[in-house]
């Protein structure tokens, strides 16, 4: 089984139907993608032979759809980059893979030649036509475990991992989409506001599957009002969306767009107050997904109906506090550091195991090592299960402050500061002291007179311990992010 097989059965089923537009110009047919995929498929099997890792650096563009089926239809590995990174640390990703080649839109070709990777082929030129000049290739027989994407981590903590993701494990991530989140059909459009090179790229095979249109906002950018127009003008609209995106969309003040269906937020921590305001906004169209690379956007999940309490209200902070309950067809534990199985609200290591989970990372078999120690995704997050087996997520386990011994989990002291009418973003890290060890330091982003750390400390005091308190306030006008809206908390930690 090959991942090519979603184009190819959608494909017979929907052949004259539109598969991928650019905002609402329609650029190819089911037919089309699929013919436009084989030509390719049978171009890049003839030049590299499969197994080969082929890059793809490109912000949001149509092309990323025939790039995926294609080199999938070769047999070869699909390897997008995350088009905001440096050009030298592109070079290091495709020289860490040993890329046989990249494909780049014209915005980044120049970038990446200049770091000295080559051949670079550039989308929309005479050079690329070429590459679908032939004929098409038959579909793939593909043995499931083989390697069909190449997943670098975001690297927050150092150098990026590619996770190995085998065509069995995204077969398994987009059973469990449409299992636990969705129901899309041959009526519905997949916009993608996030970057194509990561989550909403992940979520390409479910929707195709379905014969619902993928959608390319024509900016190859986030913007809140073009993305809510889609919504408009497409039928049936999902999509993925950090959480960060979720609050610029809230920040427009518009209703709900009246095709806006399902909107899939994850991916870093979405606050309470900002998930009941983004809730009061757009209704309960809202699922959360808890997942890393390494388990493609599947381990845990809220489902729409879980935001809801049965009055239809919405559900109480607990609820939407937490990250909800595992997914088909993964099994999820919380580990004490010794291995043995955390109590009912005990804090440890979440870990995780399934068909979604990777192989390993590539070319590292150290990392691999420690991260599959077992048989289990180690995830390196920390997390509690309560008695209704809802999993909490804390934070990063090298993001937890450790001050005076006792631990701090950021994201409680961030929910809490958020909860202040004059905060709007807020991120807390621990600072080295030498008498606690670590203390506590807040980042935070005021919306209009920005409160006073005394006004700060006295609404945090109502709410939670004394020793989980700020030691200092630091105000800025924004926080660092990466391109895929995650805080960059090493960021912080240097400017301290
Ligand atoms: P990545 O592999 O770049 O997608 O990053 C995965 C990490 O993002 C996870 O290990 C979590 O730390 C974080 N993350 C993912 N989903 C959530 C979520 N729903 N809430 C909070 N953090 C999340």
């Amino acid at each position: 089984m090959n991942m090519f097989t979603v184009l190819d059965q959608a494909a017979a089923r929907f052949p004259d139907r539109g598969a991928v537009f650019s905002g609402t110009e329609q650029v190819a047919n089911w037919a089309e993608l699929r013919d436009r995929a084989r030509r390719l498929g049978a171009a890049l099997r003839a030049r590299f032979g499969p197994g080969a890792r082929v890059g793809v650096a490109s912000e949001n563009r149509p092309e990323i759809v025939e790039l995926m089926f294609g080199i999938w239809a070769a047999e070869c590995v699909f390897v997008p980059l995350n088009f905001k990174l440096h050009p030298r640390e592109m070079a290091d990703i495709l020289a860490d893979c040993d890329a046989a080649t990249v494909f780049a839109s014209p915005k980044l070709a120049g970038g990446l030649a200049g770091a000295g990777v080559g051949p670079v082929e550039v989308l929309g030129t005479d050079g690329y036509a070429e590459w679908f000049a032939g004929e098409p290739g038959a579909a793939p027989d593909t043995d499931p475990e083989e390697l069909a994407w190449l997943f670098y981590t975001s690297g927050t903590t150092g150098k990026s991992k590619g996770a190995m993701l085998s065509h069995r494990n995204l077969m398994a991530m987009t059973v469990a989409h449409l299992a636990d989140f969705d129901d899309p059909d041959e009526n519905a459009a997949l916009v993608h506001g996030a970057p194509m090179s990561h989550g909403s790229g992940l979520y390409i095979p479910p929707y195709v599957l379905r014969g619902a249109r993928q959608v390319i906002p024509a900016s190859g950018a986030f913007d809140p009002g073009e993305f809510l127009d889609l919504c408009e003008q497409h039928p049936g609209a999902a999509a993925f969306l950090a959480p960060t995106m979720v609050g610029r969309l809230v920040a427009t003040g518009r209703p709900r767009p009246a095709n806006l269906r399902t909107v899939v937020y994850g991916g870093g921590p979405m606050y309470v107050e900002s998930l009941k305001a983004a809730l009061d906004a757009f209704g309960p169209v809202f699922v959360q997904l808890y997942g890393q690379g390494e388990a493609p956007m599947t381990i845990t999940g809220l489902r729409r109906a879980d935001h809801l309490d049965a009055d239809g209200g919405w559900a109480p902070d607990e609820v939407l506090g937490s990250v909800g309950h595992p997914r088909s067809g993964v099994q999820v534990a919380v580990w004490r550091p010794d291995g043995t199985p955390a109590e009912i609200g005990e804090i440890g290591e979440i870990v995780c195991r399934g068909d979604v989970v990777m192989s390993g990372y590539w070319n590292n078999p150290a990392a691999s090592a420690a991260t599959l120690a077992g048989g289990w995704l180690h995830t390196g997050d920390m997390g509690s299960v309560d008695a209704r087996g809802n999993l909490t997520l804390r934070d990063r386990s090298k993001d937890v402050v450790i001050s005076g011994g006792s631990n701090i989990y950021p994201r409680e002291v961030e929910e809490v500061l958020i909860a202040h009418p004059g905060v709007t973003e807020a991120a807390v890290i621990g600072a080295p002291d030498p008498e606690w060890g670590e203390v506590v330091v807040a980042f935070v982003v005021a919306g209009g007179s920005a409160p006073t750390p005394a006004e700060l400390d006295a609404h945090l005091l109502d709410r939670i311990a004394r020793f989980k308190r700020p030691k200092r306030y630091v105000f800025l006008d924004e926080l660092p992010k990466s391109s895929y809206g995650k805080v960059l908390k090493r960021e912080l930690r240097e400017r301290l």
